[in-house]
């Protein structure tokens, strides 16, 4: 049916693929003036700036997402941008290529100010995989802290970045199941089939029952309007 799993297809890292800034962007982005509210306000300085980097990311993704790697619209301007450390949280960090990525609307905004740095005091940005609580691509690879199980199911593997990044995103969500199993064309029933046995499977009253539960929902609904 699929000869290659999603596991291998979303396997993915931005080391030595970060966007590389031109000596005028450098002095832009690391002016010490910088701060959260130059994001909106300041937009004309940096616009080509966050074009060029997010088109280098988004195609260092290959086109999917930082986190669910769901796929992303062919024309990845219209993607968000997202800080690994808020805006909010380190407010002249905003233009660090190594703290931006591409992601999907519902990643981006779950995850919005949780607290994502080792040391919440830092003072300089880590430049290392260790000073970040959640999955960075700059520094990490995706497959080393995430697993696809029964083909839809996205875990965090245990002692890894990936159960924090998996709660900070809600990475348990129905719209990510349902964008896998049409990825794969798995047949309907099959994906019912897998979704009923996993219900299960899971903690009663947790976030990913809920979700499951959404993704069947979704699919009774979507079979009526056939
Ligand atoms: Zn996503």
């Amino acid at each position: 049916m699929f000869n290659r799993s999603l596991n291998h297809k979303f396997k993915y890292t931005l080391k030595g693929k970060t966007y590389t800034p031109t000596a005028q962007e450098f002095r832009l982005i690391y002016d010490s003036k910088v701060d959260s509210t130059y994001w909106n306000t300041k937009q004309g300085a940096y616009k080509k700036y966050k074009n060029e980097l997010k088109k280098a990311h988004y195609f260092g993704q290959k086109m999917r997402c930082a986190y669910c790697r769901k796929r992303l619209r062919a024309d990845g301007y219209w993607e968000d941008l997202d800080h690994i450390v808020a805006q909010s949280k380190k407010g002249n960090w905003i233009y660090y290529p190594k703290n931006l990525i591409v992601t999907c609307l519902p990643c981006n905004r779950l995850k919005n100010a949780d607290p994502t740095l080792s040391n919440q005091n830092a003072k300089r940005f880590p430049l290392h995989s260790l000073g970040f609580r959640i999955f960075n691509p700059h520094f990490d690879n995706w497959e080393d802290h995430f697993v696809i199980e029964k083909g839809i199911f996205l875990k965090g593997i245990p002692q890894t970045k990936g159960p924090d990044t998996y709660n900070f995103c809600n990475l348990h969500r129905m719209d990510i199941i349902i964008d896998y199993a049409d990825e794969q064309r798995i047949w309907n029933v099959k994906t019912m089939r897998r979704l009923t046995h996993r219900l299960r499977t899971v903690t009663k009253g947790s976030n990913e029952e809920k979700s499951i539960n959404e993704a069947i929902i979704h699919m009774i609904r979507r079979k009526k309007q056939n």
